[in-house]
């Protein structure tokens, strides 16, 4: 089966990491077509991983966009959706990665009688997207879509409540390589000291800075903790939120934390820094809709701190494999921190049950299999032939 995957993202977020995993089984049939240049496309080609940047525009709509702004984006959509027309005549199906790739290939599927498959990598509620948006995506899905594959059952149901239908809708997980997240103990702890982190309780945040990611609550959080507890935060702002990253400075300065809060910016050795940590704290203030970050600390052998809402629900159990907090309330994750501090053994434990259920229940070869399955199913096949008819 040869695959024209569409992402709109030139950087690389969690959706294009998991696109990145889907793609590799199909690098000799497949290829990746993008609506931005940027790193993500590097990452690919490093991948052996065919891709093209489709167009060098910045299609101007966003998550909060109104009609009027979606429309006026039209006349730069009609060349990408004949550019991707003509190259969807060479696949079997177009597998939309994100909301813009999603418009464009369901047009582009109704033109060149390719059937879509739309992989939701979001919440598609009021605190993530605009209604007009949210219409956009259903009804594209809906009128389009062969199969809409989402990433958690908090995905599932907010696409449900938003008018999507039911019977094209299957989740999958994200997928990982458990082997990539053991790391040396030589290699951790060099990091450690080039970092500055020697004797410290390492509290470690990775994440695009964003408001709706939560660092600030970090923070927050961490000037209730013992001194020994340090911050690092790992991640850049990816889409533009520099007045967010100035706020975070700020804060970190008023409330004298210079000396503990470390700002690394975006890292591609995630699974080292990972397991530099003693904790790893997921803040989201609004629903996350899956979480990688949780999946990898787990697989890292690092016990992690999550919101409790979302797909942080589907990976965490309180106390068993991780801990879940109030989303938004600093008080209750410095409890964590500190509780974690204090009791280093039972947190091992958790982290060590973390590793191993985690290592088994999102391996990439199993998840990557249940997507080939679903994506071979009739149908998808059936759907395909009703378009040649
Ligand atoms: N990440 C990264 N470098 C960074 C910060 C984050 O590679 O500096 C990765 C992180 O390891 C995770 C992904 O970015 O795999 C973020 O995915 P997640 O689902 O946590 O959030 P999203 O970006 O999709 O909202």
């Amino acid at each position: 089966m040869k695959i024209l995957f569409l992402d709109q993202s030139g950087k690389p977020g969690g959706a294009e990491l998991c696109l990145l995993d889907i793609a590799k089984p199909y690098s000799d049939r497949c290829l990746v077509g993008l609506f931005a240049d940027g790193s993500f496309k590097d990452l690919l080609q490093q991948n052996q991983i065919p891709v093209e940047v489709l167009t060098t525009g910045q299609i101007q709509v966003r998550k909060q966009s109104s009609l009027a702004q979606g429309l006026g984006s039209l006349g730069q959509l009609v060349p990408l959706i004949a550019k991707v027309v003509q190259k969807a005549h060479n696949y079997d199906i177009i597998y939309a990665n994100t909301q813009k790739a999603l418009v464009v290939g369901a047009l582009a599927s109704v033109f060149s009688r390719r059937p879509l498959i739309y992989h939701l990598h979001d919440i598609l509620s009021s605190e993530h997207f605009s209604q007009t948006n949210r219409r956009i995506a259903v009804t594209s899905a809906n009128r389009c879509a062969s199969l809409v594959i989402t990433n958690s059952l908090a995905s599932k149901a907010a696409f449900i409540a938003a008018g999507g239908r039911p019977e094209i809708t299957e989740v999958v997980y994200n997928g990982f390589d458990p082997k990539i997240y053991h790391s040396h103990e030589s290699e951790v702890s060099q990091m450690r000291q080039q970092l500055g982190l020697d004797g410290q309780f390492v509290v470690g945040h990775f994440s695009r800075l964003a408001p709706w990611k939560g660092q600030h609550i970090l923070i927050e959080a961490l000037a209730q903790c013992p001194r020994e507890v340090t911050v690092i935060l790992v991640g850049d702002a990816l889409f533009g939120e520099q007045d967010y990253v100035q706020e975070l400075h700020n804060q970190v300065t008023a409330l004298g934390l210079e000396n503990r809060v470390k700002f690394l910016g975006f890292r591609s050795d995630i699974p080292l820094l990972m397991a530099a940590c003693d904790l790893v704290a997921h803040t989201s203030t609004s629903p996350e809709p899956f979480g990688r970050v949780i999946v990898e600390a787990m697989l890292s052998a690092r016990c992690v701190v999550a919101a409790k809402a979302g797909g942080a629900i589907e990976l965490v159990e309180h106390g068993i494999n991780g801990f879940l907090v109030t989303p938004g309330d600093p008080q209750e994750l410095a409890q964590v921190m500190t509780t974690c501090l204090k009791e280093k053994e039972n947190t091992a434990v958790i982290a060590n049950h973390a590793r191993a259920t985690a290592s088994q229940r999102f391996d990439v070869t199993n998840i990557n299999q249940q997507i080939a399955q679903l994506l071979n199913k009739k149908f998808v096949i059936r759907n395909y032939l009703n378009y040649e008819l």
